[in-house]
């Protein structure tokens, strides 16, 4: 059984999860590991700037999504990873009590 985790749910960490749905055998779990609630499609931005679209049209909820297809969807809030003060690695340091998973 393996436990296949995603790391960044924008276009590339939605588009990879779904394209790993296919791929997990019985009993491998799949999660999907963002920052917020909401996925929005980033090309379609200017769309929203020139007042074309409204946020909510570009935008989708991660969690109701993901759970269709059986993919775990887990927000963590930024400040769970940081930048150590002297050396060129990143850490990551224990969960705030912000955190969400
Ligand atoms: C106006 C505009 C138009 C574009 N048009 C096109 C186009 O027509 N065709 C095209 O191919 N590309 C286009 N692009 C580029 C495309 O949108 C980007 O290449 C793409 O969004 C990059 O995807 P990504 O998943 O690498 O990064 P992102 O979409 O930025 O996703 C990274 C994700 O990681 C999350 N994340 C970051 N740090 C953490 C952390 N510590 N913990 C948890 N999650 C974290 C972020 O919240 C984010 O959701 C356009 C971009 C813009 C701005």
């Amino acid at each position: 059984m393996a436990n296949v985790v995603v790391l960044g749910a924008g276009l590339s960490g939605t588009i990879m999860a779904y394209e790993l749905v296919p791929q997990l055998r019985k009993g491998d779990r799949l999660s999907l590991i963002g920052q917020g609630p909401r996925y929005h499609f980033v090309p379609s931005n200017p769309w929203v700037a020139v007042g074309w679209r409204e946020a909510k049209d570009i935008s989708i909820d991660l969690p109701d999504v993901m759970a269709r297809k059986h993919i775990n969807y887990f927000r963590r809030a930024p400040s769970a990873c940081t930048r150590p003060t002297t050396g060129s690695s990143w850490r990551t340091a224990a969960p705030s009590p912000t955190t969400t998973w």
